[in-house]
Parts: C-alpha cells; sequence; structure tokens
C-alpha cells in the first residue's frame, strides 16, 4: 500500500465541540494552521466528532449541534477551504458509527482499560461526584470509536498535538488486528507531528485547555483578549519592573514568542534586564494578539451570520466524506463476509 506522492496521501482532522464549541487559540497554533498548510498538499477530511462529546455529555445532547457550528466556523476562519478538505459532522455519515460497531468485536477490553485518557476521564468524574453510573460503555469504547473515524478513510496520517502522539496507538493496533483477522483492508495510520507548532501557554502557566479555563478563544472579543491577558500570569519574582524576569517561565514572554517570532527576542532581553515591566509587555502583547485574530474573528462573525449556509457547507462535506467512507464499509463488509 505504498504512495509516493503526498499529493494522494489521505489525512483525517477531529476535534470534539467539547462545551460551547468555540475553540482556543491553542487550538489555532497547535492544530488548525497546520490544518491548513496540509490542505493543498494532503487528500485532507475535516471532521468535528460530535459523537465523542456524548461519552461526557450524554445530559446535554441537546447542545452539541451548536457547538458543531461553533467548530465549523473556527474551521473555517481559520482558513480551512471546503472545497479542498469537506469539513463535515461525524454524526452525519453513519458510516462511522457501523464501523466502530464491528471494531467493537474485535477490541480487547484490556486494550481499553489501559488506555490513560480513560483513567483520567474516569478519576475526573468520580471527582465531579458523578459517580459509576456516569461512567458508560460509550466512554470506555472512546478510543475504538476514534479508530473509526479515522480507519473509515483509510487515512494514511493523522495530525497530532506534540502531546497526543501515543493516543493514536490503539487504532494502529486495531488496524493491524483487523487485516490480520480479514485482510489487508486498512493502512496503519500514522502520527503526523508538525515540527513547527508550538504548545501554547493558557493564562495561568498550565498548557492551555478548554477544560482548566485558561483559555483565550478565537471568538473573543478585542476587550475580552485584553482582560484576559492584563490578569496572565508572568515571573512571579518580578515585582517592579527593575526586577529579572524569567521569560521561559512567564505566559505573556510565551505567547509572544508564538506570535512575534521575528521581535519577540528584545523584549526578552530586555525583561530579563530589568529594563521593561509586565504591564508594557502585557500591553503590547495585547496589540500584537488583537492584530493577528482581528482577521480570524470578523470571518467567524460573518461566517455564523448565515447559518444556512454554513449547515449547507457541512452537509456538503458530509455527502462528500460519506462517498470515501461507503467505499471502505465496502471493502470492509466483503472482508468480514457481509453482502
Ligand atoms: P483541549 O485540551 O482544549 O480540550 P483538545 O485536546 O481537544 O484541546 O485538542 C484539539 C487539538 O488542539 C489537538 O490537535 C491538540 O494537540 C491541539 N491543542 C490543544 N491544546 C493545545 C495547546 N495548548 N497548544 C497547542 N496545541 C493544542
Amino acid at each position: 500500500m505504498a504512495e509516493t506522492s503526498n499529493a494522494r496521501k489521505r489525512i483525517l482532522s477531529g476535534m470534539q465541540p467539547t462545551g460551547t464549541g468555540a475553540l482556543h487559540i491553542g487550538n489555532l497554533e497547535g492544530a488548525l494552521r497546520n490544518w491548513v498548510r496540509m490542505q493543498d498538499e494532503y487528500e485532507m477530511y475535516c471532521c468535528i466528532v460530535d459523537w465523542h462529546a456524548l461519552t461526557t455529555r450524554y445530559t446535554e445532547s441537546g447542545e452539541i449541534w451548536e457547538a458543531c457550528l461553533q467548530v465549523a466556523a473556527d474551521y473555517l476562519a481559520a482558513g480551512i477551504d471546503p472545497k479542498k478538505a469537506p469539513v463535515f459532522v461525524q454524526s452525519q455519515v453513519k458510516e462511522h458509527a457501523e464501523l466502530h460497531l464491528l471494531l467493537s468485536m474485535i477490541t480487547p477490553l484490556g486494550w481499553l482499560e489501559r488506555i490513560p485518557s480513560f483513567k483520567e476521564k474516569r478519576d475526573i468524574m468520580v471527582e465531579k461526584g458523578e459517580g459509576d453510573e456516569s461512567i458508560s460503555y460509550g466512554l470506555m469504547g472512546y478510543p475504538c470509536l476514534q479508530a473509526a473515524d479515522i480507519l473509515l478513510y483509510r487515512a494514511h496520517a493523522v495530525p497530532v498535538g506534540k502531546d497526543q502522539a501515543a493516543h493514536l496507538e490503539i487504532s494502529r493496533e486495531i488496524a493491524r488486528r483487523f487485516n490480520r483477522l480479514y485482510g489487508d483492508v486498512f493502512p496503519e495510520p500514522q502520527s503526523h507531528i508538525s515540527e513547527t507548532t508550538a504548545v501554547v501557554p493558557g493564562l495561568d502557566g498550565r498548557k492551555m485547555s478548554k477544560s482548566y479555563g485558561n483559555a483565550i478563544y478565537m471568538a473573543d472579543s478585542a476587550d475580552e483578549v485584553k482582560q484576559k491577558v492584563m490578569n496572565a500570569f508572568t515571573t512571579p519574582t518580578k515585582l517592579r519592573k527593575s526586577d529579572p524576569g524569567i521569560p521561559e517561565s512567564c505566559v505573556v514572554c510565551q505567547l509572544r514568542r508564538v506570535y512575534d517570532p521575528e521581535g519577540y527576542l528584545t523584549s526578552w532581553d530586555e525583561d530579563r534586564a530589568g529594563e521593561r515591566g509586565c504591564v508594557q509587555s502585557k500591553r503590547e502583547l495585547v496589540d500584537i494578539l488583537n492584530a493577528a485574530l482581528e482577521p480570524i474573528r470578523l470571518k467567524r462573525q460573518e461566517i455564523l451570520a448565515d447559518r444556512a449556509e454554513l449547515e449547507r457547507i457541512l452537509a456538503d462535506g458530509a455527502d462528500r466524506a460519506r462517498e470515501t467512507a461507503e467505499n471502505t464499509m465496502r471493502l470492509v463488509r466483503s472482508a468480514m463476509g457481509f453482502k
């Protein structure tokens, strides 16, 4: 199944519509920018994996569609061109469910039990006092659904953040097991880790994440960005302008590195030398960030102002994704002996 040209390689990209669905600048810099670069080189599918959101939010199923629209708006505003890369919602391509069911039959329980993210999610839900009843069969089967998402497109690679390379291993194991049992249907998906992507720190110094409440969102207004940056974590021992800063552990300096790759070093030197205060650094960062985010913000507002058009783009994306998915399912059914 060796492919020689990147143009023919297939990539499956996806994100979950968590919470309100709005994506943050960690998602933008760590994932979306990379997808935008890849859409010309590869045959790429951009999925919004809404069924995954049910693994922890089954009581809020009615809110998930709106969250999907927000994710779609962020994808498009970041520069994904739906003509090049179909943008679609997982639940609109039912083949994801069929392949998930078939793969679930050949996935040993032990593989799922040892996944660290399952243990983490279980611990978080127990901590929140949600009890054993909230730990569903679907939550445990999450990696199997993810494997189905990827294998359904017979993807060669999946772009993952540096933090997530291990997540793909179980998809590869499931692909190998299927191929061994029924014949060679699936390429083993590789992690596509871009060397240029940064891990973006959140306002409190931890990794930026929806679940930590430390994020700047692509949808945030200029004022919200300002408020968040002015309250961000800097060098704790730098109380006055003349105190030396430690840019390596200062969120404001780290964000500047991401958004001002040409100019950040001068500001870091001044910070270290006690020649600039944190307030100056924060003000400058607000301007730099808002200049970078403004065009994205305007584009996402424009996209969300016409929901019917956005839903049409998603329906068209689903049609194109389904065509590829249906081809895979024919191979799968035939390999397993189903008509
Ligand atoms: P979150 O932690 O906010 O829930 P996800 O885990 O859903 O984000 O990640 C979606 C994508 O965004 C992944 O490709 C992930 O690697 C990337 N990503 C998430 N947070 C960051 C970050 N702080 N810096 C860089 N990339 C990130």
